[in-house]
């Protein structure tokens, strides 16, 4: 991802240093706040990779599963190993509403791959207000608790690379994380195909760009979705 200056823990993209200390580290991180260890992402939520993960999930093309995982793939570097691929879990209600998980379809080509196992570890308790117009520290407290391990062993000394298609605050991957962790998980490392660029000089100008024909197409059939 284009950007020049990273957390090296979250790698939440930053317009200059400032919020990151001698080690490279932002403050939320350094405070404890994500849940996870690391976040990877292919690349950013706009163009192109934006009217694919929309096809995907909200036109319900799924053969797209696996190339998308394959972008997944490519996203995770190459000295990292785990033991278990767990992707983030839809309440029934949603998943019912959809037709399919999203992230689980992801994880399946990626686990794969990497000749790892796919978990249903991590199940969704409560069904979560849709995130969209809530606040940052709103969408903590929303997805706080909306997890919970359905074998409490099931995740103690692993490394586990925790799969969603996009990050946004980072709110419910985080609590997805927590869970694991106080499940012992040695490590989460997250990995999502997009991350959402919130840094605000991106923001004025990813709206400018986001005039392509698919986009346009796609986001008039699935307003109001998610
Ligand atoms: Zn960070």
């Amino acid at each position: 991802m284009a950007a020049d200056y990273f957390c090296s823990q979250c790698r939440t993209p930053f317009i200059n240093d400032a919020p990151l200390d001698d080690h490279g580290v932002c403050s939320r991180c350094r405070s404890g706040l994500t849940g996870y260890d690391t976040a990877y992402s292919f690349g950013y939520y706009e163009g192109v990779l934006k009217d694919l993960i929309h096809l995907f999930k909200y036109s319900r093309i799924e053969p797209l599963a696996q190339p998308l995982g394959n972008l997944l793939l490519r996203a995770i570097p190459l000295d990292q190993r785990f033991d278990l691929v767990v992707p983030v879990p839809l309440h029934w209600r949603r998943r019912l509403w959809r037709g399919f998980n999203q992230a689980e379809l992801l994880a399946r080509p990626l686990a794969h791959r990497l000749g790892v196992t796919v978990s249903d570890v991590l199940r969704r308790s409560r069904n979560t207000e849709t995130q969209a117009s809530l606040s940052p520290s709103e969408r903590r407290s929303n997805v706080a608790g909306a997890f919970v391990l359905r074998n409490p062993n099931a995740v103690r000394g692993l490394r586990i690379l925790l799969i969603d298609d996009v990050l946004t605050t980072g709110a419910t991957v985080g609590a997805a994380a927590t869970v694991l962790r106080h499940g012992g998980a040695r490590h989460v490392a997250v990995l999502t195909l997009a991350r959402v660029d919130r840094r605000p000089s991106w923001a004025s100008r990813s709206a400018e760009e986001v005039a392509s024909p698919v986009t346009s197409l796609t986001s008039q059939s699935v307003k109001g979705a998610k």
